[in-house]
């Protein structure tokens, strides 16, 4: 079982906090509609959306879907999460974050890049007019 990053557990908690007193009336399958305090939310859990914009925008149900995910006895909330929250992908994340920068004295290369690359442009003849005529000349035959 995948579990979430701690921070976002605690999202989730204050959420589904926040999810009660509110009515859900089915629309469909996926499609609920989710009263609260007089206003009204859809929550379509298919494309994990809802009107207030959380779900979609936080990638993390919002109060509104949990209460529609619990209003369905769903309590395994993890496949409504982006797996950006996961563990994995947090880890992922700072692994990237953590690759040093290559020391100052390393980054000269670019005379020996544009010296290198003038060689293969040269021989290849991209270079010079004489080079660009010939590849026309050989692309018309
Ligand atoms: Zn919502």
């Amino acid at each position: 079982m995948d579990t979430l990053g701690r921070r976002f557990e605690e999202v989730l908690i204050v959420n589904a906090s926040k999810s009660s007193k509110v009515q859900v009336v089915p629309s469909s399958e996926y499609i609920f509609s989710v009263y609260q305090a007089g206003r009204r939310y859809i929550v379509c859990l298919e494309r994990k959306i809802c009107t207030c914009g959380r779900f979609q925008h936080d990638e993390i149900p919002c109060e509104h879907a949990i209460t529609v995910l619990k209003h369905n006895n769903v309590t395994y909330m993890h496949p409504y999460c982006s797996d950006y929250y996961k563990p994995d992908a947090l880890e992922k994340t700072y692994e990237v974050a953590m690759v040093p920068m290559p020391d100052k004295e390393d980054w000269t290369v670019l005379d020996y890049v544009l010296e290198k690359l003038s060689y293969h442009l040269g021989t290849e003849g991209w270079l010079d007019d004489q080079g660009i005529e010939e590849r026309k000349t050989r692309m018309r035959r």
